[in-house]
């Protein structure tokens, strides 16, 4: 295994000069150097081999000692010096303080094909910014972080990736549901990857410390390493700088609205500053259609982050970035303007999405209304999102009477459909046939592209649950057989039929699949 090693964020970024691995405030840094923690048996689960591609790696890289032993923190890589990242940010809302990398350890940054990649462990032992917690993570969010970011990548949504997942050998000790019922789990890591892993609250910490040079050096640095493009730094740069992330942002969660993916968790410590699906906790994937659905138990009450909140909390989150950037800007107009084109951009874009999800290419204003009646609808009776949009494709434009026959497989209790909801649903698609009568697309064709941008496979959360249950039990099959199947998720892969399917009776309310909390 051979890295092209570089070091542009320990080497240009103010490090933590403590060395000693105590919980602590760092300030006026952004790291803290920090080595992984050895570990009893590990084991890997999995490897990406897309990943280890990208990277310039082969099978025969991932099958080493040395490979199982960096991607499990058991040993460090000659020439580099893992660190922990300083960073705070708003949890639900309220401003917390300094978070930090309290259970990740970046390794390395390496060169491939001209692309720098920063290496990062997940779970692999505490750091100064671990606070009361213990720096691990277990097999079941593992699992869930591991298939998730690469089916993510698969579907085309901006995300960071994983590389490999490994069994630590270690025990976790963990309360669940944080009801008092503490249980050891088997400890894991993933190695995860991205061109970066800096988050909002990277900028945030260093200016609620009103530490502005700081500030300055990251902000610097991040336009130089990752937005060079823009051009030298000046107050002109940071303004494009925030527009630019701001523009990320916007197109990450209509990718997100796109494929039903719910975060669960977007605070602002866990939001990429390159626009990536970042930190895979509590996340979900709607299923039945209810918009208000979070899958994150800690946020049941309010539903801050429900499916439909999630593209006003994307605003919130730049507001706050916004005010964080502030003190190299000194001028809140142009900022304030950015956040109010970032309102008109996403009905935009997400007019645009919806169009593309129901095989339209021209536009008409009309085309508004019939959306948002779908989107009605589609809350009348339990709807299931992915297979709806998918089998839409097979809509027969000159025989809307035919549709809800065709849509059967998408409602989870067809008693439900009584005649008030069918007549509005055949209202609907006679409409939907008339507009698509004003495209000049060939139905085929109109099914082709529908299918580029409808997923028939997504990582439902009954099936993370499965491969989480069968991989306790010391079966991985399922691991590869979902990562498999979710390389190609637009892909018809009649043999993997099963997977198109509404969630099972059995799993409406079982922990890990219709909900989860934050511990992991
Ligand atoms: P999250 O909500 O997962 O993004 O985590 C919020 C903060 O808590 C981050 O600073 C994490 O690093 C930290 N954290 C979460 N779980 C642990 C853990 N098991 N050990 C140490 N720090 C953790
Ligand atoms: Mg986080």
């Amino acid at each position: 295994m051979k890295f092209n090693l570089k070091d542009r964020f320990t080497s240009q970024l103010p490090a933590d000069p403590i060395l000693e691995n105590s919980r602590r405030q760092v300030s006026n840094a952004c790291f803290s150097y920090v080595t992984p923690k050895q570990t009893a048996n590990p084991q890997l689960l999995h490897v990406s081999d897309d990943m280890l591609q990208t990277l310039g790696l082969t099978k025969k890289d991932s099958a080493t000692k040395e490979f199982l032993n960096v991607f499990t923190g058991n040993s460090v890589m000659v020439d580099t010096k893992p660190y922990a990242m300083c960073y705070g940010g708003h949890q639900f809302g309220n401003w917390a303080g300094q978070l930090g990398d309290g259970r990740a350890i970046n390794l390395a940054e390496v060169e491939h094909n001209n692309k720098i990649w920063a290496l990062q462990l997940k779970g692999a032992g505490e750091t100064p910014y671990s606070r009361t917690a213990d720096g691990l993570a277990v097999l079941r969010s593992s699992v869930r972080e591991y298939l998730c970011s690469e089916a993510m990548y698969h579907l085309g949504v901006p995300t960071t990736r994983a590389l490999s997942l490994a069994l630590t050998g270690d025990q976790v000790l963990r309360d669940m549901l944080y009801n008092g019922n503490a249980a050891y789990e088997k400890g894991a890591v993933v190695s995860r990857v991205a061109p970066s892993f800096l988050r909002f609250g990277s900028f945030q910490l260093l200016a609620a410390r009103e530490d502005t040079a700081t500030l300055k050096t990251l902000v610097d640095y991040t336009i130089k390493n990752h937005f060079s493009h823009l051009g030298d730094p000046s107050k002109e740069t940071y303004i494009a700088f925030f527009k630019e992330v701001a523009e990320r942002t916007l197109e990450m969660i209509v990718h997100w609205q796109r494929v039903g993916f719910v975060h669960g968790v977007m605070n602002t410590d866990n939001m990429s500053i390159l626009g990536l699906t970042i930190d895979y906790g509590p996340y979900g994937w709607l299923e039945d259609y209810d918009v208000d659905w979070t899958p994150n138990t800690t946020d049941a009450e309010n539903r801050r982050y429900r499916y439909s909140n999630q593209p006003n909390v994307g605003l919130w989150n730049l507001f706050q970035l916004a005010n964080a950037l502030f003190p190299l800007v000194n001028e809140a107009a142009p900022l304030e303007a950015i956040l109010d084109d970032y309102k008109l951009g996403y009905d935009k874009a997400s007019l645009k999405m919806m169009r593309s999800k129901i095989g339209l290419y021209t536009e008409f204003d009309s085309d508004f209304k019939l959306i948002q009646e779908l989107e009605a609808n589609l809350q009348l009776v339990e709807t299931d999102m992915t297979i709806f949009y998918r089998t839409l494709a097979n809509f027969n434009n000159k025989a809307p009477e035919e549709a809800l026959k065709l849509l059967e497989d998408a409602y989870y209790n067809p008693d439900a459909l009584t005649n008030a909801v069918k007549s509005k649903w055949n209202k609907w698609f006679t409409a939907y046939a008339n507009r698509l009568e004003l495209e000049h697309t060939a139905p085929e064709k109109r099914k082709q592209q529908m299918n580029l941008v409808n997923p028939k496979y997504v990582l439902r959360n009954y099936m993370s649950q499965l491969a989480i249950d069968a991989a306790e039990n010391g079966d991985y099959t399922l691991i590869n057989e979902l990562y498999t199947i979710l390389k190609q998720p637009y892909n018809e892969q009649q043999n993997h039929n099963k997977w198109f399917a509404k969630r099972p009776e059995w799993a409406r309310h079982k922990v890990g699949c219709s909900m989860l909390s934050c511990s992991s």
